[in-house]
């Protein structure tokens, strides 16, 4: 537990949250600030920094938490998605505790040509 992380206190009910799906080592919850018409983060309880400090006995937590990511969206009828690791501030992450972004809910042909598109966007 980081004192100052919120992630760490939304994990530990501290501040409150959407939840969406939860076992001991991750945590699904809605993105306070969306930005896809679907956006959840899948979250370590452990506090880790990023994808960038990840040690050799983390594999299984990532691998949760990217299995967390699928099941909720198969949860939730998801037919494709997103999942999208920020990893430092030049990755565009903001918060500095470890998460999977899952986005999806993209339906219309307008909204999937104007969804983000890393190997498009050129
Ligand atoms: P990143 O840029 O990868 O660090 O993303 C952090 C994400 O956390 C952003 O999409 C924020 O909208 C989201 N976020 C920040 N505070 C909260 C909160 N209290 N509850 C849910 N999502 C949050
Ligand atoms: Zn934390």
């Amino acid at each position: 537990m980081n004192q100052n992380c919120v992630f760490c206190k939304i994990t530990k009910k501290e501040i409150s949250s959407e939840v969406v799906f939860e076992n001991d080592q991750v945590m699904v919850f809605k993105d306070i600030r969306p930005s896809a018409p679907v956006h959840y983060l899948s979250v370590p309880k452990e506090h880790v920094q990023s994808i960038a400090h990840l040690e050799g006995n983390h594999r299984d937590m990532l691998a949760t938490i990217i299995y967390a990511a699928k099941e909720v969206a198969q949860k939730i009828g998801l037919k494709g998605y997103k999942l999208v690791f920020n990893v430092g501030r030049e990755g565009g992450q903001v918060i500095d505790h470890l998460h999977l972004h899952l986005l999806g809910g993209w339906n219309n042909k307008k909204e999937i040509e104007a969804m983000p598109h890393p190997s498009l966007d050129k």
